[in-house]
């Protein structure tokens, strides 16, 4: 018996990999980072791959380790290394690492010589978002770098990849002007006498509206965990979370009776509340206080009051709801209860957060479909 979970329906993954493969002449790498958005990265990884997802992305060692610790041999990118990690761990687990400046560089050869086998680096170029990779000025350096670090047989060099600042916003201007930066960057690196096997720029959103973004390979998350990165479309994906918890108490109170911390609800009318026992260490967030959806029986609600540690309460007037019913926060949407997009809308953020943020170890997570494991 359950109080709180969340379930994920690993078909779902396995189908929305298989429609984003479907979709692309690329190879199709799952991004499984921040555990899979939520959802458990391993079994999340295992699904993906039945999809048809032949690569896996993460952002930390960490996660690619405990990747291979599971037993996934998939080929795997790690992109987000902060100087002095044990990288020859990676080396020599096989996982391919992101390199964004000659500093990083140097720390690939050295774990390559400790690995005693080269690493498989992928060079990083800011094509415009202004986070991880080179800027124009410094590639050249950084790309004859590495190819000297090739010929010394200390680094191969798998990818030239790059990251878009808001492809989420089709025909947006940024998404042209970084095509024409990473195209000028792959030029340069090519004079350079580099030209690894695998280009790749596309996030999810372009996945699924820029073919010409595509290249090599693409790196969808978000679509992978049949969430839309473009608000307002769904793409066919399937939404693979639900998070859903038992009513624990539900009882009759009199009109303007004050609910929750700081009384920020009152009722208007005698009516029935219930109390459903997540809260904001579930990963139910506090901005969801009175604006929440919770669907009990049928029926959608909004959170009464504030959203507590551990609990929230529901108004749900004179329906017939009692404890053990079970209260819905986001779901598939197929029967017309909320999302995880209806979340991010109510309080004002991407739906991306909504799904990371209920990962807490008190909630156990369940699955449906795949394996599980
Ligand atoms: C998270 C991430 C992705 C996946 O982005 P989505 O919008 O979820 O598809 C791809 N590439 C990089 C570098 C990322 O950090």
């Amino acid at each position: 018996m359950w109080q709180a979970e969340i379930r994920v329906d690993l078909d779902a993954i396995r189908e929305n990999v298989s429609r984003l493969c479907a979709g692309t002449q690329a190879a199709v790498m799952a991004v499984v980072k921040a555990d899979g958005y939520g959802h458990g990265m391993v079994p999340a990884a295992r699904a993906a791959l039945a999809g048809g997802a032949s690569w896996l992305g993460v952002a930390t060692l960490d996660e690619a380790l405990a990747l291979r610790r599971a037993g996934i041999t998939a080929p795997t990118l790690a992109w987000l290394l902060a100087p002095g990690l044990d990288l020859h761990l990676g080396v020599s687990a096989d996982i391919d690492l992101s390199v964004a400046s000659v500093g990083q560089l140097r720390e690939m050869t050295a774990a390559a010589d400790a690995a005693q086998r080269p690493a498989r680096v992928h060079l990083k170029i800011d094509t415009g978002l202004t986070r991880g990779g080179a800027t124009a000025e410094d590639w050249p350096g950084l790309v004859e770098a590495a190819a000297k670090a090739q010929a010394d047989g200390s680094v191969e060099i798998v990818g030239i990849w790059s990251h878009f600042v808001y492809a989420d916003a089709p025909g947006h201007e940024t998404i042209d002007r970084q095509l024409a930066a990473f195209h000028d960057a792959l030029g340069v690196a090519e004079r350079l006498g580099v030209r690894p096997p695998l280009r790749h720029i596309a996030n999810s959103a372009a996945t699924l509206t820029r073919p010409d973004a595509h290249f090599d390979l693409v790196r969808p998350g978000i679509a992978v965990y049949g969430l839309t990165p473009i608000p307002g479309e769904q793409f066919g994906l399937r939404r693979a979370m639900t998070a859903r918890a038992r009513v624990m108490l539900a009882k009759r109170v009199p009109a303007g009776t004050g609910v929750s911390y700081g009384h920020a609800y009152t009722t208007t009318r005698e009516t029935t509340v219930a109390v459903v026992p997540v809260g904001y260490a579930d990963g139910v967030p506090r901005h969801a206080s009175n604006v929440g959806p919770v669907r009990v029986n049928g029926t959608t609600f909004t959170i009464a009051g504030r959203v507590c540690m551990d609990q929230v309460v529901l108004d749900v007037g004179d329906l017939p709801v009692s404890a053990g019913d079970v209260a819905t926060l986001f779901g598939s949407g197929d029967d017309g209860g909320p999302t995880a997009d209806d979340w991010a809308e109510a309080i004002g953020t991407i739906n991306y957060e909504i799904v990371t943020r209920f990962g807490s170890a008190r909630v156990p997570r369940a699955y449906d479909g795949g394996t599980g494991e």
